[in-house]
């Protein structure tokens, strides 16, 4: 109270003072070195409090002149309209923004995300991107949007946003306002740009000078944050954290203090920071010393900066005064007002001052439409100053004011106004001349050479604001618009006059050019002016006065430059009785330019002023007796000369740079306003010309007049080819002149229908997906391509599918649009274009001619043009070429030339049917045929007779086609001319012949397509089978994969089918377990080892084959996820807990080889790969890694193949033991061998004390302790030693991936790895199946099947391997679980521990109880069968126990109650009552057995899986139907493993043995803990793990990532948000506020939560760049494609297109299987070996 109290009175103070800004400024003077830069590190939080009370509060008292609290709540009541309408944010860097392509007025306009997902446009077509920072959002904008201007959020529905209200403000509070602010704002401009250092001006002056200074330090671009960090520790003295922090906070901030103390140390730290940065660059570090003072009352500016912010958001009147403030001049002598200052000191500002000023120009300027035209017109004013500023400042273009011009150019009336106030387009225009007139030289030309690409860059950003200017075309010109906007085309015009001819090249004959000339600076500009050059064009298209103004003010411009090529005398040539008066002019001699920018305009001008009819006013703009075409058309010439002499090889010597510059010239993004153009001038030219004139024109400066002439031959090989080529380029160029009219103004056209025709002759090359569309496609001014208009009219889609991307096919209406000389083609598209047309053609048996298409007419202007094929020279160049071929001269003529002019003939042979079937044929002049026919015919050697002898040349075979198609084309023209003829019957019999004649030839033709086809495909078979052969030989191991994957899997299968049909008759017994139990089948049938091909047996003592592996470690099945496992946890591995969290998988691709085959392999291997550069980013050697020879999956070890021991039962012996080995008898008997063996462990250690306690034992416990070996006994098998080594070897690698552990294989738990990992392998396949629903058997993949059967028998005889000893005690430690066995402590609860596992544990570690001490000994096959099936009973027991107490409170299913098993099952719980004291009562039988048969379904299931490959009994076929509900299988299982099909019957059957064990098991106080939910248990059946659920719409996540904070770090720097795919966690990727240690090594984010996660695999959706990250171990990892596609079928890598996305079921079904199947790994290195990258991404930093 007693504070507000002090801020009224402080207020009441000022209030009454003479000078009110006097006595707040002393205030401030005397308050603010109190709060700031009292310590030399800032205490934020105290100082904001201070702040809070002493100086702001008092100030908005002031303000309000009240308190603050009363008097806004005031204003707001009498102004609650008036809050802001738009939205305004302020973009960071690497926000997404989004732009609708239906309504945005330019690609300017964005929306933030927020006001996006409230807008209409989210159903328009958006696009989305990455904002570069800066700029902010235009919701609530109206002249940014065509439609939809507000989201609902700023939709106050009023939509007059913009509308500038009254300001409402109460008279006095507004007086108030005023003169605060204009003391404020005084003081922060005033503060931000001090430049003294030491002083502060007078009315701030503190009584007492404090003797303190703080040492600063600046950001700059030189000095990278390494030099910062290290000039830091050593000149302070800090360490290397501090430095750290100081260098990332004068990164973000743009400077520090670094230093506090008095001046003379902060001197000696200024001179040593200073000295020490500059031995590391040249340029030392800025560094200023400022007084305390100074410094404090800087940083309290800064802060009323976002006071500021806050006080206007308040209301509209408030922030009208501010702006009024902010404009208005200054009262003090400068007539700068406050904000043009700020603004031209920009550049001098650091980084964080800048960013709260723009802020603040943002929510203040911007915001309103008047006050926006005052200060663009500010910014206009100083516009040179700024970007002269901005040229030499070194900060990045986002944080300078410069950037703020798309703020205001882009907004049309404010462009306008601009234009015709502030002469805007001239201001700019002005400013880049300036800039850029050190570049030009003695000619007034620019010139590159040597130019610093850095300046040059920020130079070229000043075409963004021209063309930001020009974006729109006004609608309504006014006389001054059309004065200032000349105005601006004539500088505009004088800027191109020093690009016209510059750089030009000479032909380098001799020697070899020593240095590369320059060129991207001038194709840069060129690129920067092309949108620039279409929009002058655009604008002045839309005003007749405008356009020929323009137009004349560009002739004179073009008269006016230099280089003009008038220097040499007119000479005459002579050719077919015309003559040329026209100057000499060599291109290959003379210097020549491709930069004609002033040309080309003129070209595009006259095309507009033709198009709209204002051509007919022209002479009265330009004297028409001095408009000479010919010579405005001779440099265009000269470029298209160039072009075509660098094809044929004639500027060798001038190198590379020339040929870049050519490929540009005709490339996508240069070509329309270069290329295009000149092609326009020149038919512009031939429009105006005499036709020969025209052509001798272009002969000559093709250099081919003299050989057209005959006057001159050569014999030199080089020139001949030369001319050669060049007569190609000069006939395409006629086809090009004659045929090209797909522009508006030449010919009839619109832009769709251009844009149609060029999507048409891509799809001819071949189907095209979207993307290499738009690529294809020139883009305008808006980055459109126009190509959605047209796509599905000319195509149809094809989707794509799990992978690669959705294709467009053209529709067969369109094909007969195609062109083979299409002038957009490239070389290598016009050839495959060209190749997919005729083999399409071929396929339909159509003839291979592919005609010119029917062109639309020129327009009036240009119709003359056609004249050119039919004139003399014409003729005359088409017969010289002809004859050549006819002759056969061979190097005189060239395929493609003949081409060429067979396509020429047939355009003029269309020409004049055209013109014939237009009008009367008397009236036709065009007269192509009768020349083509007479002209030479005296002497047999008109064009028609040469064209007539060709059609049997054998060297022009492949033209066939199109002669005859013109030979057919001149008898139709002749049949339409004779229409005309005086017999009428004539005619139409001739017109019959013709028909006649056609379709026989075409009979004929078709004849002859099919011979051919026959022969084509003759031959493509012999090619095919060549080709096979080679391959065969050329790759041994590559051709025998082939055998390898068809001939074993298909005659495997038919032999399962086989044996399984012979048993059918034979024993049907379908059962793995117990006396019952069926025959295996033949085990593994002979193999070919895939490196040395040689087949043979699986057996015991053969040499050891081995199956290819890969084992890691897995959660696919965990229950808790992320759980870190600490390796001493609880009991494992000997008892895998219940949650799986982590288990051992154990892969295989399938390949079989021998080992001594695989051991050499490996070796090579080894050698080989260390080698490599990048070998260790594949394969991790040390780690014995390597990939499978035959199909490259990754794999770590290898599986010895183990021969299933072929066991026939005697069922009635089986019987006979059965009546003695109950399951209590064989208990019994179990626990005193068990007891018994226990001093033979022992003996381990000490082997005589163990013999005598062995002895000890009585004679009747002798006999009890081998009482099992009566029941029958066998010998073990005996393995090969390289059985036994391999088994070792796949043994010591399962347990060193699965336990992390270095490799040991003496370590007790090797064994217990093996059973964990086929348990654990069979589990993981289980839950596939289980997930795709598929059948339990048959459905799995060959290798698959495989793997599992290989891991199952390795796992089964690891055994015979290990100490006897150690297994026995394992064997016990497990049995404890379910069996009181002696002095066995620490055994878990039937809760905590996974039942399968023990399953598998327990029948493969049972044989090692027939172990005698001397004698090898295992279990006969009948003992064997009935150990089977006693632990599998107790097992089950057990789990049904377990499902039934981790499930006691699960819903009540109703249900009958009579039945069986519903009374068993019902029995079972009342009996577990008994024991337990948390069951719920009244839980009715029927619901514990539905809950029960559920919850132990997979155990059941994997058992199935693991008895059919350890037995080899074939299951019943019933199992390998997909069943409808899982529980129809279930008695087909039960019967498979002798289990009842009432499951609860088991406890009936063994009431006697079940009874005493049940009480045992529930007495375990995990039990009680576990029914009064204490304890987390698991349920049954597992919950599947999938990845987690991705929203359809790709934005949604962007959303979800936007509002992404990283966890230990608050700055505002961009962020990596990555989602962990397989938990949904949101990570703050490759950021080092978010690395933490593993294993003593600094690891990214992603990598430290894969090793929790996913137990070292990951995979991870980086959002803002949408892409998967696949990571597998610490260094290594892949990108793959996230599944999302947009409309088109493509997947968007970095949202380069930013098209919207929507998710894929399918590719994400098909990540979903990679994992779950256990395949990222070989993902990764199947994409690694793609790639093959060279350099080494950092995954680990992730
Ligand atoms: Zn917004
Ligand atoms: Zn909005
Ligand atoms: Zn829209
Ligand atoms: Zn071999
Ligand atoms: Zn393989
Ligand atoms: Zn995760
Ligand atoms: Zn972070």
């Amino acid at each position: 109270m007693a504070e507000s109290q002090s801020g009224e009175l402080l207020s009441t103070k000022w209030q009454e003072a003479p000078n009110r800004g006097a006595a707040i400024l002393s205030h401030l003077g005397e308050h603010v070195p109190l709060i700031y830069c009292l310590e030399a590190e800032p205490q934020q939080r105290e100082e904001e409090q201070k702040v809070e009370e002493h100086l702001l509060f008092p100030l908005e008292c002031f303000l309000f002149g009240e308190d603050p609290h009363v008097g806004l709540e005031k204003l707001q009541q009498c102004d609650s309209s008036s809050l802001s309408q738009q939205c305004g944010r302020v973009f960071k860097e690497g926000e997404t923004v989004y732009s609708c392509r239906d309504c945005a007025i330019d690609p300017t306009c964005v929306l933030c995300m927020e006001c996006f997902q409230k807008s209409v446009h989210k159903s328009h077509r958006y696009k989305m991107h990455a904002s570069a920072g800066g700029g902010f959002c235009d919701c609530g904008d109206l002249e940014a949007w065509k439609t939809g201007p507000c989201c609902s959020q700023h939709d106050s529905g009023t939509s007059v946003a913009m509308e500038t209200d009254e300001c409402t403000l109460d008279s006095a509070l507004e007086e108030r306002a005023q003169t605060l602010f204009r003391v404020l704002l005084r003081y922060t401009v005033d503060m931000l740009v001090w430049k003294e250092t030491d002083e502060l001006q007078e009315e701030l002056k503190p009584k007492v000078k404090e003797d303190k200074y703080f040492c600063v330090l600046y950001n700059d671009e030189h000095h990278s944050y390494d030099h910062v960090i290290y000039t830091l520790q050593r000149a302070i003295r800090c360490d290397q954290n501090e430095a750290q922090t100081y260098t990332a906070l004068i990164d973000r901030e743009g400077r520090r203090a670094v230093k506090r103390g008095t001046l003379r140390s902060c001197q000696q730290a200024k001179d040593s920071i200073r000295s020490n940065s500059e031995q590391l660059t040249q340029q030392p570090l800025r560094v200023e010393i400022l007084n305390t003072a100074v410094m404090a009352h800087q940083t309290f500016s800064l802060r009323l900066g976002t006071w500021f912010q806050k006080i206007i958001g308040y209301s509209v009147g408030l922030r009208q005064v501010f702006c009024q403030v902010a404009l208005d001049p200054c009262f003090d002598g400068s007539k700068l007002s406050l904000i043009s200052r700020v603004m031209l000191h920009d550049a001098g500002l650091y980084k964080g001052a800048r960013k709260v000023i723009h802020e603040l120009i943002f929510s203040s300027l911007l915001m309103d439409t008047e006050y926006k035209r005052q200060f663009a017109m500010k910014f206009t004013e100083h516009y040179q100053q700024l970007q002269e500023d901005f040229i030499s400042d070194d900060h990045q273009r986002n944080i300078s004011v410069t950037a703020l011009s798309v703020q205001i150019f882009t907004v049309p009336t404010l462009a306008r106004q601009l234009i015709e106030e502030g002469n805007v387009i001239k201001v700019i225009i002005d400013t880049v001349m300036e800039m850029m007139r050190e570049h030009l030289d003695s000619n007034g030309r620019f010139h590159f050479q040597g130019y610093n690409s850095d300046k040059f860059f920020r130079v070229q950003v000043i075409f963004h604001d021209l063309r930001y200017i020009l974006i729109s075309k006004p609608s309504v010109w006014t006389e001054e618009l059309r004065v200032k906007f000349l105005e601006g085309f004539h500088v505009f015009l004088c800027f191109l006059r020093c690009m016209q001819g510059m750089e030009e090249v000479k032909r380098q004959v001799g020697q070899h050019v020593e240095v590369e000339p320059e060129w991207e600076a001038g194709f840069t500009l060129q690129m920067q002016l092309r949108h620039i050059l279409a929009m002058f064009q655009d604008w002045c298209s839309s005003d007749e006065r405008v356009l020929l103004l323009a137009f004349q003010e560009c002739y004179q411009v073009l008269m006016s430059c230099t280089n003009q090529p008038f220097r040499s005398e007119p000479t005459d040539s002579y050719m077919c009785k015309q003559i040329l008066h026209a100057r000499q002019y060599k291109v290959s001699q003379e210097p020549v330019s491709i930069h004609l920018p002033i040309s080309r305009l003129l070209a595009g001008l006259y095309v507009l002023l033709c198009q709209n009819g204002a051509v007919r006013y022209l002479p009265d703009f330009v004297d028409p007796a001095r408009l000479n075409y010919i010579e405005l058309a001779e440099q265009p010439l000269h470029c298209i000369v160039l072009a075509a002499q660098v094809c044929a090889d004639m500027w060798r010597r001038n190198g590379l740079s020339l040929v870049s510059q050519v490929y540009y010239y005709q490339d996508v993004k240069c070509r329309d306003e270069m290329f295009d153009k000149d092609v326009i001038m020149l038919q512009i030219a031939a429009s105006k010309m005499d036709p020969n004139h025209f052509l001798m024109l272009i002969l000559l400066r093709f250099e081919l007049f003299e050989m057209f002439n005959g006057n001159c031959s050569s014999k030199d090989q080089e020139v001949l080819k030369q001319w050669n080529r060049l007569t190609e380029e000069m006939l395409y160029l006629i086809i090009i002149i004659v045929g090209e009219r797909y522009v508006p103004g030449i010919s009839d056209v619109s832009k769709e229908d251009v844009t149609m025709r060029e999507v048409i002759h891509l799809l001819c090359i071949e189907p095209m997906a979207h993307s290499s569309l738009v690529k294809s496609l020139p883009e305008n001014e808006s980055n459109e391509t126009g190509l959605e208009s047209v796509i599905s009219k000319v195509s149809t889609f094809k989707k794509p599918g799990v992978s690669g991307h959705g294709l467009y096919g053209l529709k067969n209406e369109w094909l007969k649009e195609f062109n083979p000389f299409f002038y957009h083609y490239s070389r290598p598209q016009h050839s495959k274009a060209e190749e997919a047309q005729k083999k399409r053609r071929t396929q339909e048996g159509s003839d291979k001619a592919l005609r010119p298409p029917v062109p639309p007419p020129f327009c009036p202007a240009f119709s003359s043009i056609v004249r050119l094929l039919c004139c003399d020279v014409f003729i005359h160049v088409l017969r010289r070429v002809l004859q050549k071929a006819v002759e056969d001269r061979s190097n005189r003529w060239t395929e493609p030339m003949i081409q060429r002019a067979l396509h020429l003939v047939a355009q003029a042979l269309l020409e004049e049917k055209t013109q014939l079937q237009g009008s009367n044929p008397e009236d036709v002049t065009f007269d192509f045929s009768l020349k083509a026919q007479k002209i030479g015919s005296e002497h047999g050697k008109s064009l028609f007779h040469f064209l007539s002898k060709m059609k049997s040349l054998p060297s022009l075979e492949a033209q066939k086609d199109m002669i005859t198609w013109n030979l057919q084309m001149f008898e139709v023209v002749k049949c339409l001319r004779e229409k005309s003829g005086p017999v009428v019957s004539f005619p139409i019999h001739q017109s019959k012949s013709e028909e006649l004649f056609i379709s026989e030839q075409s009979v004929h033709d078709k004849e002859k397509v099919e011979r051919r086809r026959k022969a084509e495909a003759a031959k493509a078979h012999r090619q095919k089978i060549m080709a096979q052969m080679s391959a065969m030989q050329k790759n041994f191991i590559e051709s025998n994969k082939m055998l390898y994957d068809n001939v074993p899997e298909s005659s495997s299968q038919s032999e399962t089918t086989a044996t399984v049909e012979s048993r059918m008759d034979v024993d049907d017994s379908r059962v793995a377990v117990g006396p019952q139990q069926g025959v295996c089948c033949t085990d593994w049938e002979a193999l070919t080892c895939i490196l040395c091909q040689e087949e043979q047996e699986v057996q015991a003592q053969a040499p050891a084959m081995v199956l290819t592996a890969c084992v890691q470690r897995s959660t696919v099945l965990t229950q808790c996820r992320g759980k870190t496992l600490s390796v001493k946890d609880q009991y494992y591995p000997i008892f895998m807990p219940p949650d799986l969290a982590v288990g051992t998988h154990t892969g295989s691709c399938g390949h079989v080889m021998h080992a001594t085959c695989w051991q050499k392999y490996f070796e090579a291997v080894q050698n080989t790969t260390r080698n490599r550069l990048h070998a260790e980013l594949l394969i991790d050697l040390e780690n014995g890694e390597y990939m499978c020879p035959l199909c490259k999956s990754l794999c770590n070890t290898v599986i010895p193949l183990i021969p299933v021991e072929a066991r026939h039962l005697d069922y009635d012996s089986a019987e006979l033991v059965g009546q003695h080995l109950t399951l209590s008898r064989w208990i019994q008997i179990l626990i005193s061998r068990i007891r018994g063996l226990k001093p033979a462990r022992e003996a381990d250690n000490n082997s005589e004390q163990g013999a005598d306690q062995a002895s000890a034992l009585s004679v009747e416990e002798q006999a009890d302790f081998r009482s099992i070996l009566s029941f029958g006994v066998q010998e073990p098998p005996k393995f090969c030693r390289s059985i036994t080594e391999m088994l070792m070897v796949c043994a010591t690698t399962v347990h060193r991936v699965g336990l992390q552990m270095a490799p040991n294989d003496l370590c007790p738990y090797v064994p217990v790895m093996s059973w964990n990992t086929c348990a654990y392998t069979i589990q993981a396949i289980e839950n596939m199946l289980q997930e795709e629903g598929k059948a339990l058997f048959g459905a799995l993949q060959n290798r698959q099947l495989a793997g599992l059967k290989a891991v199952v028998q390795f796992s089964a005889a690891q055994r015979l391997k290990s100490s006897h000893a150690v297994v026995q005690q394992h064997f016990a430690d497990m049995l404890a679980v379910l069996l009181p066995v002696p002095n066995v402590e620490d055994t878990p609860s039937i809760l905590e521990v996974d039942f399968f596992h023990l399953l598998v544990g327990l029948v493969l570690s049972i044989p090692v109880l027939y172990q005698e001490e001397a004698v090898d000994l295992q279990p006969s096959a009948i003992s064997t069968a009935y150990n089977h099936l006693h632990i599998l009973h107790l097992v089950t027991m057990g789990h049904m126990l377990q499902v039934l107490l981790t499930t006691h409170d699960c819903a009540v299913i109703g249900g009958p109650e009579e039945g069986d098993e519903a009374q068993a099952a019902a029995a079972l719980y009342s009996l577990v009552s008994q024991h337990t004291d948390g069951l719920r009562s009244g839980v009715s039988g029927f619901t514990v057995a539905e809950t029960v048969k559920r919850g132990i379904f997979p155990f059941l299931r994997c058992a199935t899986l693991f008895f059919s490959c350890l037995t080899g009994v074939p299951p019943p076929e019933e199992l390998s139907i997909v069943a409808e509900s899982p529980e129809g299988q279930l008695p087909f299982i039960c019967s498979y493993l002798a289990l009842p099909c009432n499951l609860f019957q088991l406890f009936q059957d063994h009431r006697d043995v079940i009874t005493p064990l049940m009480k045992r098991w529930c007495e375990n106080t995990a039990i009680s803990k576990a029914l009064k939910s204490e304890m987390h248990i698991i349920r049954y059946p597992r919950k599947r793990n999938r990845l987690i659920d991705l929203p359809e719409d790709y934005s949604v996540l962007l959303n979800q990532a936007s509002h992404f904070k990283c966890p230990n770090s608050s700055d505002d720097e961009r962020k990596h948000p990555t989602l962990c795919l397989l938990c949904g966690v949101m990570l703050c990727a490759q950021s080092p506020c978010c690395q933490v240690q593993l294993n003593g090594e600094d690891v990214g984010a992603c990598t430290a939560h894969a090793a929790t996660c996913g137990a070292g695999v990951g995979m991870f959706l980086r959002v803002r760049e949408c892409e998967i990250v696949l990571m597998a171990s610490r260094t290594r990892g892949s990108p793959y494609p996230a599944p999302y596609l947009d409309d088109y079928g493509e997947t968007d890598p970095q949202l380069g297109r930013g098209n919207p996305l929507h998710l894929s079921p399918e590719r994400y079904r098909k990540l979903l299987n990679m994992w779950q199947q256990h395949c990222i790994l070989e993902e990764i290195a199947r994409s690694l070996e793609v790639l093959n990258v060279m350099f080494a991404f950092e995954w680990q930093m992730l």
